[in-house]
């Protein structure tokens, strides 16, 4: 254990972002003796038909298909509902959610956030809207869940679709229901980094039965019988390695997520007064897995830069998440501009990801924050 050597050798040990969580080995590796013994390794084995089964029930969702990944999942996720024209969707977000637009042949269009939670900002969305407009891809962004009453209303208004990015919303809940029996359907990824790991995974949560043979179909090459292949699919199978490790991770699951609330009560507790510093407020709805720990450094006040570089010089690696915002990327630069969200833009240049992780200790929240701290006189 780090934490258990003198003072000096602390300092030289780098206190990452986050750290992937992993079971003990032995559980693991216990969990792949049926692996040997059928030969069955992936195409939807005992171990998928499991972890799916448990997932279902966890998330607390009516339907759900499991993919090799989350980008894949919410690939095909957009695939299945038969789309064509513009979709709406945040440029402050990981590069997946556009892409996966993009990669499907539609046409992303960005609609900014609202400066409270980083989320779409549901009072432009409607003005966004034109006749060639299919769906609305809004992103749970560090597990703030949207603003899903007002896009449901507003979908449902003009008959559009919509697929919630919810790779930061792994076992969340709001008001007691399940994150993704919102929408149409939701994505949820279970990447190294992320709450819940299956190495790497994920997973799209849905409620129309319908969906579920087509998205079984589409992670399987879009073959749809034994001679017959109906649609462009391509290769989204998890596999029985990362279905045992999302087995072993789910016992563990409750308690990373205790561990991590513990963690951002404190970071709050001390971050909370700093002027210039703003937090994303507590939403009372909510049962929250506390996946990220987001801190605006206001411009006025702070140079979130200047704390990325100080933190670095005490070996403390935050990140600028998201920075830059999708818009502004050498592959969609030239169609769109950074200027027309601005409070997207301004976020971006602001925030900050702390450290956090379960095993993180809480002195390393007080390191954090005594940088920080110290930079604000
Ligand atoms: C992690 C992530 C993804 C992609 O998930 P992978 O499992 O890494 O493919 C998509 N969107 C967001 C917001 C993410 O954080």
């Amino acid at each position: 254990m780090v934490w258990e050597k003198d003072e000096k050798e602390k300092r030289q040990e780098p206190l990452l972002v986050t750290r992937s969580f992993l079971p003990p080995l032995e559980e693991y590796v216990e969990m792949l003796k049926p692996i040997w013994d059928s030969r069955w390794l992936t195409n939807m084995g005992a171990y998928h038909e499991e972890l799916k089964k448990r997932l279902k029930d966890y998330l607390n969702v009516s339907e759900l298909e499991l993919f090799v990944n989350g980008h894949t999942a919410l690939e095909m996720a957009i695939q299945s509902m038969d789309l064509k024209g513009e979709v709406i969707t945040t440029p402050f977000t990981f590069s997946s959610t556009t892409h996966a637009i993009v990669r499907n042949g539609l046409t992303p269009v960005f609609c900014d956030i609202n400066s409270r939670d980083y989320t779409m900002d549901v009072n432009l969305l409607e003005g966004l809207i034109t006749e060639r407009t299919c769906a609305i891809v809004p992103v749970h962004v560090y597990g703030n869940v949207c603003d899903v009453e007002g896009i449901q209303d507003i979908a449902e208004r003009h008959h559009l679709k919509v697929i919630y990015d919810a790779a930061h919303t792994f076992g969340e809940e709001l008001d007691g229901k399940g994150v993704g029996q919102w929408g149409h359907a939701s994505m949820f990824s279970f990447h190294a980094t992320k709450v819940f790991n299956t190495i790497e995974g994920g997973a799209v949560a849905f409620g129309d039965k319908r969906l579920a043979a087509r998205l079984y179909q589409l992670k399987n090459f879009g073959i749809t019988g034994y001679e017959t292949v109906e649609y462009v699919g391509a290769n989204g199978k998890m596999n029985e390695f990362q279905a045992a490790m999302g087995l072993c991770n789910l016992g563990y699951v409750d308690q990373e997520i205790e561990k991590r609330k513990a963690l951002v009560m404190h970071y709050r507790s001390r971050l909370e007064g700093i002027k210039g510093i703003r937090l994303c407020p507590e939403n009372p709805r909510v049962r929250s897995n506390y996946a990220y720990m987001p801190v605006v450094f206001e411009e006025d006040r702070w140079n979130r830069d200047e704390i990325f570089q100080a933190l670095k010089e005490h070996n403390i690696f935050a990140r600028k998440y998201f920075y830059p915002c999708v818009n502004s990327y050498d592959c969609y630069k030239d169609r769109y501009r950074a200027q027309d969200t601005p409070v997207a833009a301004r976020i971006s240049r602001q925030i900050l990801t702390l450290p956090l992780y379960g095993d993180l200790p809480l002195e390393a929240v007080d390191q954090v924050c005594d940088v920080i701290e110290d930079r604000s006189r």
